[in-house]
């Protein structure tokens, strides 16, 4: 933990625990979406696998990368990550969608969803912080931008799938 860093987050009238509160709640959400790519790509089907695993899998590689950089940050701010898996459940927002249906379709739309909860996470976070924390904000925005690039991937491929579907009846 950095004090002096820590001190002005807190003067600027941040309440740093708080704060790491919700770091690692994202922190859990970000495991959890990554599992979730993960898995989703190893059963997927009904869909042409070159044209989804690597989205897929390009995803999880992202969600694990924030993962890694919210754990630095609540390093910083004088927190723990969560390490201990059982805890992410209780601590995420978004949950975990595990892909029991195989088809692409199905886990599109639960990608999809967890993608938008994402969104709204960081879109509220992102506001709190504004003008407070100048390091905490400008890593949410950057991981806002990659979730909603998450979102629009996921909507393009999701229409994909759509118009294959209607063309094999
Ligand atoms: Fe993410
Ligand atoms: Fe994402
Ligand atoms: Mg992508």
């Amino acid at each position: 933990m950095g004090k002096l860093a820590v001190n002005i987050v807190d003067k600027a009238g941040v309440r740093v625990p708080l704060l790491v509160e919700e770091l690692n709640k994202a922190y859990a959400d970000e495991w959890l979406a990554y599992i979730q790519y993960m898995a989703g790509a190893q059963v997927a089907s009904g869909m042409p696998r070159p044209n989804l695993l690597p989205e897929l899998e390009e995803h999880a590689a992202e969600e694990l990368d924030h993962a890694k950089k919210l754990a630095k940050r609540i390093i910083e701010l004088g927190g723990t990550p969560i390490i201990e898996p059982k805890m992410w459940y209780k601590y995420s927002t978004c949950g975990f969608a595990a892909p029991k249906d195989h088809d692409a379709k199905i886990i599109l739309e639960q990608n999809l969803r967890s993608e938008r909860c994402a969104i709204s996470v960081y879109n509220k976070l992102i506001n709190v912080l504004d003008g407070r924390d100048p390091v905490t904000h400008k890593l949410l925005v950057k991981i806002l931008e990659e979730e909603i690039e998450h979102e629009q991937d996921l909507e393009d491929i999701y229409e994909d799938v759509k118009s294959l579907n209607c063309k094999k009846k």
